[in-house]
């Protein structure tokens, strides 16, 4: 059977501390999706379309890499693409509780769905998108934040 993940996120923007997580996961799956949220109460920063194409470049030649948008639980988008795995991030003890709550709701909800983690690497460890996003609404450059090749354009601007 093949080994299908999800990795749910806003990715707003995508981070080197995402494409960290994604590249060290990358060996333990055949297929790996990245799930951009579209969230009605959380309105993102950048656009969808932007976020996704972001993501894309920055794994264009990965085949098993897919990237999708969706919207709802995410027990559902598992159960509707057949993927038995969630990836999620850590980096602090707080990420921990949050992540610990959502997993064993969401093994609650799905029982075949396992959470497998990752702790960030120690260089990302303080890297999270909304300081990219304060970084650029301040006039700042973050490329250093971001995968190769990610040029943030700021809405509006
Ligand atoms: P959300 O809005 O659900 O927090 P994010 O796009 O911010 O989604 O993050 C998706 C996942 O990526 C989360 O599991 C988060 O912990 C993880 N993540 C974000 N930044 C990092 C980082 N610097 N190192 C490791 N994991 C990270």
């Amino acid at each position: 059977m093949k080994k299908i993940a999800v990795f749910p996120g806003s990715f707003d923007p995508i981070t080197k501390g995402h494409e960290s997580v994604i590249k060290r996961a990358l060996p333990l799956f055949d297929e790996l999706y990245i799930a951009v949220g579209m969230n009605a109460e959380k309105k993102s920063f950048f656009g969808l379309a932007p976020r996704m194409e972001w993501i894309k470049k920055v794994f264009i030649n990965i085949e098993k890499v897919k990237v999708i948008q969706y919207e709802g639980l995410t027990v559902d988008l598992c159960k509707k693409l057949g993927a038995q795995y969630l990836l999620r991030g850590l980096r602090t003890s707080a990420d921990f509780e949050f992540e610990r709550s959502i997993a064993q709701i969401n093994k609650k909800l799905f029982p075949d769905i396992e959470t497998v983690f990752f702790l960030t690497a120690p260089e990302y460890a303080s890297l999270n998108s909304s300081i990219v996003r304060d970084i650029l609404r301040h006039g700042g450059n973050a490329s250093q934040f971001v995968p190769d090749g990610v040029n943030l354009t700021v809405p509006g601007k």
